[in-house]
């Protein structure tokens, strides 16, 4: 007869086998409680009180150690696990230093830049009042016409303003006026405004929904470029009335109207077709002035380029050109 693998221990008496048995029924009870089981009986008495004699260190013989007892990491009830990553979804990028820590977030794979919400229309926008920007152009064009700023004043026949609403959303800003305007009193109305008009019809435009303008509101003598002083006394009126407008796209024409718009020199031939900002935020598009064209009528085709490219920026369709 072959000895027995296991032989009993003989040192157990029934009680100690009993508190055994019941610590490891305890354990396993709490062991399933933790798992987030509901609905289970109880543990015993006694198991709980073989449960507190091993939290005291004094376990029954052969009883489990309270290490092997512990749930492996077993989730809490009522604790929401960690969502798990999306299928497909790239793995999260490192925080940027100082970004606040996202804590059980899901990260987003292409999150948009945050977008400022758009500012109001400020008052007198062609959107909120429409009359208070026509008596706010009233009274600038009143301003302007009892100006003595500089010494142009002494020999105009009359300021000259601007023409036009402005609603069409573009705006034509030249150099300012010359003999027919001093003497009627409003821009481009002598045979440069005439080719200008035609322009502005080839655009898809009528000649009254886009305003016109000029650097300087009085007329140098002999038709002369306007002197630097003249220009700088004179500019923030045209400042204020594109507040007032509003355009959504202005056209310089010539190099004194960039020079006094955006402040930058050069030869127009080098300036044209290629866009600008007006104090950060108006496209602006320098091109040839109409006087220029009447000279050189070779250049209308880079004029109606660059009116074409205006009309690209406003979204407007581009006609040919007959
Ligand atoms: S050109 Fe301008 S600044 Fe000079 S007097 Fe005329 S309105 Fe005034």
């Amino acid at each position: 007869m072959s000895e027995p693998q296991s032989p009993p221990d003989e040192t157990l008496d029934p009680l100690s086998e009993l508190l055994e048995l019941s610590a490891a029924l305890g354990a396993h009870l709490e062991a399933v409680q933790r798992s987030g089981a509901v609905g289970l009986p109880p543990a015993s008495a006694e198991a709980w009180q073989a449960l507190e004699r091993s939290s005291r260190g004094a376990p029954p013989a052969g009883a489990p150690s309270a290490a092997s007892r512990e749930p492996q990491a077993a989730p809490r009830v009522g604790t929401r696990p960690a969502a798990a990553p999306r299928a497909g979804a790239p793995p999260a990028a490192a925080a940027p230093p100082g970004a606040p820590a996202l804590s059980g977030a899901t990260p987003r794979a292409t999150a948009p830049p945050a977008v400022a919400a758009p500012a109001p229309a400020p008052s007198g926008s062609p959107e909120q009042a429409p009359r208070a920007r026509a008596e706010g152009l009233a009274v600038l064009a009143d301003r302007v016409r009892d100006c003595q700023k500089c010494g142009l004043a002494r020999t105009r026949t009359q300021t000259v303003f601007a023409r036009g609403t402005g609603t069409s959303g573009l705006c034509f800003v030249g150099e300012g006026p010359g003999a027919d305007e001093d003497a009627q009193g409003f821009p481009f109305v002598g045979k440069a405004g005439q080719l200008l008009d035609r322009m502005i019809e080839a655009m898809g435009f009528s000649r009254d929904e886009v305003y016109v303008c000029n650097i300087v509101k009085c007329r140098p003598p002999d038709n002369r470029k306007p002197e630097p002083e003249e220009m700088s006394q004179c500019v923030p009126y045209l400042a204020e009335q594109l507040a007032l407008v509003e355009p959504q796209v202005i056209v310089a024409l010539g190099a004194t109207a960039v020079q006094g718009l955006l402040g930058a020199t050069g030869g127009i031939t080098r300036l044209r077709g290629n866009w600008r900002l007006y104090q950060g935020k108006i496209p602006v598009m320098p091109t040839f002035h109409p006087a220029y064209l009447l000279r050189t009528p070779s250049a209308k085709r880079e004029v109606w380029d660059d009116l074409q490219a205006v009309l690209r920026q406003m979204g407007r369709p581009t006609p040919t050109r007959s």
